[in-house]
């Protein structure tokens, strides 16, 4: 895992408020605008906390703003004050987020000199109809282009989405995952909609003109959505917004959890492990296989998988065997189970608690 360390320009090059942003109190950052100087003391804080890890990949990432739509006199002074990091091998490279519509070949040219590899786009959605509620400014169209220049600049992709905007439907929501696949992106990263403190979206909250996901609604949608992407080979790296407490201040509602992202891990176990045993006869076992340090996901939270599966009356027929070589997130069926009674040595069959 390379180490990334976070440079936070909150709406800086924003041409339009968005309904559901406020970069600043999420970011805890709602003093003046970060100087090349601060983007240097907080490389060097970074890196010193990191010492002791020589080789591994360092990457600096300016988040919270629209990077590409900056004065370019201000995208020079901040990756400005990178380069002599990269110029020692302290940094290797460099990301940044920004605006599908402030993507142009000239202002990538200008990323092509400081090692950006990767560029990040704010795509929320690839309908039309949610971007304009959501005031973006731009449409999908914008987002097909922009990643079309990227590529052709030989940068790296990653889109992030925000399920749960005003007007979205859960058809929408497939036609905007199912497009996304079709721009095959290197990563992806899903923070559902929350109605954050100060923002327009919470204006509409309280006036009771949008109501945010619930949060099993927004678990189920967000598997749904991880589950395409692994299918097509597009890699997730992260669900749901980091936890702090400058955003657990400014939520004002919506699907947040600490660990959204295991949520969502666990509920997907759950119906792979269902799959499976459906095709279990009753009064037969079989013995299925996860990765060792699945354990948790497996149970779910506070055992919630396994209280399912005994509703379903599934909880019987299966033992369970940890396996420290198997790949995280999967199970396997390891055929019937012999021993007629008790289990295995290495083997149990979870029970909640
Ligand atoms: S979502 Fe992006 S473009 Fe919109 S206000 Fe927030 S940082 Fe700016």
């Amino acid at each position: 895992m390379p180490l990334v360390i976070p440079v936070f320009i909150p709406h800086e090059g924003c041409p339009h408020q968005c309904s559901f942003c406020n970069q600043r109190r999420i970011s805890g950052q709602d003093r003046g605008p970060v100087s090349g100087h601060d983007v240097a003391r907080t490389v060097t804080t970074w890196l010193a906390r990191a010492g002791g890890r020589p080789g591994r990949e360092v990457q600096v990432a300016f988040y919270g703003g629209s990077f590409t739509a900056l004065d370019p006199a201000r995208q020079e002074e901040l990756l400005r004050a990178v380069a002599p990091f990269l110029a020692r091998g302290l940094v290797g490279s460099l990301r940044l987020s920004t605006r599908p519509d402030a993507v142009d070949p000239g202002r990538l040219a200008l990323l092509g000199r400081y090692r950006v590899t990767l560029v990040e786009l704010g795509v929320q959605s690839m309908d039309d109809r949610v971007l304009a509620l959501a005031g973006r400014g731009h449409d999908s169209g914008a987002v097909v282009r922009a990643v079309r220049l990227l590529r052709e600049a030989s940068l790296q992709v990653g889109l992030q989405l925000l399920p749960g905007l005003p007007g979205e439907s859960r058809r929408s929501l497939m036609r905007t995952t199912r497009a996304v696949i079709d721009l095959r992106p290197d990563m992806v990263r899903i923070y559902p909609a929350l109605v954050l403190a100060g923002s327009p979206l919470a204006r509409m909250f309280h006036r009771g003109r949008y109501q945010p996901l619930s949060l099993a609604g927004a678990v189920v949608r967000v598997a749904w959505m991880k589950s395409r992407f692994a299918a097509a080979g597009i890699r997730v790296v992260r669900m749901g917004l980091q936890a702090g407490p400058d955003l657990e201040e400014a939520l004002v509602a919506g699907p947040w959890h600490p660990a959204f992202g295991e949520l969502v891990q666990a509920r997907l176990m759950l119906r792979r492990t269902r799959r499976l045993l459906a095709r279990v006869p009753a009064g037969e076992q079989v013995l299925l296989s996860i990765s060792s340090r699945d354990q948790s996901l497996f149970r779910g939270q506070h055992s919630a998988n396994i209280r399912r599966l005994a509703q379903l009356g599934l909880a019987d027929r299966f033992a369970l065997r940890l396996d420290p070589e198997q790949p995280r997130g999967t199970v396997r069926c390891l055929g019937r189970k012999m021993e007629t009674r008790g289990q295995g040595p290495d083997e149990f069959a979870p029970a909640a608690r």
